[in-house]
């Protein structure tokens, strides 16, 4: 029996729902308070936004990195709590319901049931996928992995090639500028000539449309792709002329940027007080379900801030409650971890 399938049998502390940088973090903390945890997430990687959305992106404002790559942060993460305490982490694995049996809570995932004295929500905004084109344009679902991307993890897929761009929004223009130094050629498309990126995004990428560094294709949309086994080139239709000739455009990949759509999804169904779509907690990170906190982009409160810093902070205090609630004798206070150090692994962690 692999470590993974025997953890189904094994009764944690914790269970924490989400393994983007909150998520890791609440292992984290776990550890540092003898707690044994696990962490579960649907996507196939740790990381949750940074890695899934902008894992090649510099973050500015974590305390402590002047700056930092967003995938170098999840490894740091990775190293910091997963390695050092041990953690299970069940990809792949999506929480679906939620009981209560004895004094445990039991998750019900696609992969079976886990059980645990508590749960530490860090969902985010809940599982995400990329929006796919409107249906008026072509459907480029045949095209994912040969040529078609909807997300960046590695730069180096690009490198050398001829790109298209496809989207009109922040993360259509960031691409344009963060592989200026990878592509060999970049076009970005767009079906309208209105733009809902960051001004100073745009103005950066119009100078290097002016300087011929990037060819600028709107008001189009894709109508077809062309390719032996690759995409090779994509034919452009114009969305407001009608009588415009399509254009040809060669290139080696197309990134479409046309946004995330995110859902709760199983978890709107789990009795949480909600607001606008996100899950209510008090000052303790309590939600209002029996032997569950939350913390990170999930949870809101007067004053919440969306923001990796302030997740880690709220991740602390959810662990502390969680883990006094199972064992009452500790104190919510931490002591210092320049005293203590790390704590070696819990007894009964893998
Ligand atoms: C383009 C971009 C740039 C950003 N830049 C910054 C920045 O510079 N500084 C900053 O502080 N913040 C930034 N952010 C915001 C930051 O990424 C989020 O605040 C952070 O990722 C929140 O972390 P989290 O762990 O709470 O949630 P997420 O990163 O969203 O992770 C949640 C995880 O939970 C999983 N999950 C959800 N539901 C379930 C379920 N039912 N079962 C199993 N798994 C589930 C999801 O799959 C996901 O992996 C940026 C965000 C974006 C999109």
């Amino acid at each position: 029996m692999t470590q993974l399938e025997s953890d189904f049998d094994e009764v944690r502390d914790i269970t924490i729902i989400g393994a983007g940088p909150v998520g890791l973090s609440t292992a984290f903390w776990a550890g540092m308070r003898h707690a044994s945890s696990r962490i579960i997430d649907s996507l196939p990687d740790i990381g949750g936004q940074c890695t899934t959305l902008y894992p090649e992106k510099w973050i500015f404002d974590v305390p402590g990195h002047p700056r930092v790559l967003a995938s170098d942060l999840i490894s740091q993460l990775r190293e910091q709590s997963l390695e050092q305490f041990d953690v299970p982490v069940h990809l792949e694995t999506t929480a679906e319901r939620i009981s209560y049996e004895d004094d445990h809570v039991v998750l019900h995932t696609n992969r079976g049931d886990l059980r645990s004295r508590t749960v530490i929500l860090s969902g985010g905004h809940g599982a995400f996928e990329p929006k796919k084109l409107p249906v008026s344009d072509i459907d480029m679902s045949p095209w994912e992995g040969r040529g078609a991307y909807y997300l960046v993890s590695e730069k180096s897929a690009f490198a050398g090639k001829r790109v298209v761009i496809v989207g009109g929004g922040d993360s259509a223009f960031d691409w344009v500028v963060n592989l200026l130094d990878t592509a060999v050629h970049i076009t970005l498309v767009h079906r309208r000539d209105a733009f809902r990126a960051h001004e100073a995004t745009v103005a950066e990428v119009m100078s290097h449309v002016e300087s011929g560094r990037v060819d600028l294709q709107v008001p189009y949309v894709i109508k077809d792709v062309q390719g032996d086994g690759r995409v090779e080139s994509v034919t452009l239709h114009n969305t407001t002329d009608e009588d415009a000739q399509p254009l040809t455009v060669d290139c080696d990949a197309v990134l479409l940027q046309l946004g995330f759509s995110t859902k709760l999804g199983p978890l709107k169904t789990w009795g949480f007080e909600l607001d606008k779509g996100a899950v209510v907690v008090d000052h303790l990170m309590r939600t209002n379900l029996d032997k569950v906190w939350a913390c990170g982009d999930i949870t809101t409160f007067d004053g919440k801030l969306k923001l990796i810093a302030t997740g880690f902070a709220e991740s602390a205090v959810a662990v502390a409650q969680a883990v006094h609630s199972i064992r009452p004798d500790m104190k919510i206070q931490p002591v210092y971890s320049t005293n203590t150090g790390v704590p070696g692994a819990v007894v009964g962690q893998v």
